[in-house]
């Protein structure tokens, strides 16, 4: 099928099976969908919305069809991804299954971990969390110290992990965990997938400034896992836990400059609008000019980096430079929107659901140079692997 056919037959199936409900920006993080097996769903039309796209694999359109997916090819994938923008469809499903452990057990998993999970993560059926900082490893992650003791044909496991985002929401996570300890710092480590309904592991959430507590410390204590779970081979984790890390970056940056509220809409909103249709700041107006071009320039690179990557082995090092850019955009954006919105931007509670989302979005905005390593790691492994500058 040629690719404009294609786009047309998705236009009109989009148009037929979108859900009005899901055609207008999500008002804020209630209305994203994350699924699993506690979710509820905040309307008929998310549900409805998750179980065509999951019928059809288009949750996750390119991986194959066996594992859940759609089969679709790259350039198949990019013209979904904009017929939807272009009607302005919400993703039906965002999950950590997705964006990462996804990838990561497509290449490394063997054929019965794909068939067990890949399809239940395409489905939204299990939420996963990302079981890797530890109280003594952020950036210095080998450092890691939970480890697991084989006892027969299981890992007895023990340790804590910190700012595990929504391990208290999550049916399963992927952890790190110290297999070999005399091995070598790198090489000791095994990626294993672990039941949070194991006896042995718990959460306990973190509470922030904002009032909500979307981290939590996770816990194993004599927690079982069978060695069947473990991703690659027992010892391989840290290739694995790099490849999974190199789309954790590209991921948290790829809807960096388009999703959610933007400086235009915030001017709109604040009625900062002139006769014209132009901000009427001259400032601000040339902020966010600024701001537009640098964001095109951004998404062209970042398209050109996926295309290069999706001819070898991926986006490697080169997330980093995306990762470091496209947070510190984003950054931008917030505090545009924050500058378009004035005094109003301050509101943090009020009636409605969407009230103070702006705010929040702003201080969440200054997560995104941290989660998933700093920007002081981009830039260090900018410098060593990509420029190939020598260490210090
Ligand atoms: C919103 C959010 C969500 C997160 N979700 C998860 C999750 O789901 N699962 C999970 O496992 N983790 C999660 N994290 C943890 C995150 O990955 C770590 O916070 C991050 O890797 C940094 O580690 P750290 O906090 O221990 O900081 P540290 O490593 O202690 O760093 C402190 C400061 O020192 C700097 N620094 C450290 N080493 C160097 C160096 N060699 N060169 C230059 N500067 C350096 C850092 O850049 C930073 O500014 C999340 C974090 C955030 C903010």
């Amino acid at each position: 099928m040629s690719l404009e056919t294609f786009r047309k037959e998705t236009r009109d199936w989009l148009e037929a099976n979108c859900p009005p409900g899901m055609r207008v920006p999500a008002k804020g993080e209630a209305d994203i969908c994350w699924g699993g097996r506690n979710w509820t769903f905040a309307s008929d039309d998310q549900r409805i919305w998750l179980e065509r796209m999951a019928e059809r694999g288009w949750t996750v359109p390119t991986w194959p069809k066996e594992y859940g997916g759609g089969g679709l090819t790259k350039e198949e994938g990019f013209v979904l991804k904009e017929e939807m923008k272009a009607m302005k469809a919400r993703s039906p499903l965002d999950s950590f299954g997705i964006w990462m452990l996804g990838p990561a057990l497509l290449k490394y998993g063997s054929e019965e971990q794909k068939r067990e999970h890949l399809p239940k993560i395409a489905r939204g059926e299990i939420r996963w969390c990302q079981g890797y900082s530890e109280p003594g490893a952020g950036s210095d992650l080998a450092s890691l110290r939970t480890k697991g003791v084989l006892d027969g044909d299981e890992y007895v496991i023990n340790g804590q992990k910190v700012w595990t985002s929504y391990a208290d929401k999550s049916d399963w996570i992927f952890a790190l965990v110290r297999t070999e300890a005399d091995a070598p710092k790198h090489l000791g480590i095994s990626f294993i997938l672990i039941d949070m309904d194991t006896p042995g592991v718990s959460t306990k959430p973190i509470k922030l400034i904002s009032g909500k507590s979307p981290f939590c410390e996770t816990f194993f204590d004599d927690a079982r896992a069978p060695v069947s779970n473990v991703v690659g081979k027992p010892g391989q984790g840290w290739d694995i836990a790099k490849y999974l890390l190199s789309h954790e970056r590209a991921g948290i940056v790829s809807d960096a400059v388009s999703g959610g509220l933007n400086p235009v809409g915030a001017a709109h909103l604040a009625g900062e609008v002139d006769e014209k249709g132009r901000i009427a700041d001259p400032i601000l107006r040339g902020d966010v000019a600024r701001l537009t071009i640098d964001a095109l320039a951004f998404e062209a690179t970042l398209r050109r980096v996926k295309d290069e990557a999706d001819k070898g082995e991926g986006v490697g090092a080169k997330a980093s430079i995306l990762k470091y850019v496209g947070t510190e955009l984003n950054k931008r954006r917030h505090e545009l929107n924050m500058s378009a919105l004035g005094s109003d931007g301050l509101l943090w509670e009020g009636e409605k659901e969407e009230d103070g989302e702006a705010a929040r979005s702003w201080l969440r905005s200054r997560a995104n140079s941290i989660e998933g390593g700093t920007s002081e790691i981009q830039l260090n492994i900018v410098a060593k692997r990509v420029l190939e500058l020598p260490g210090t």
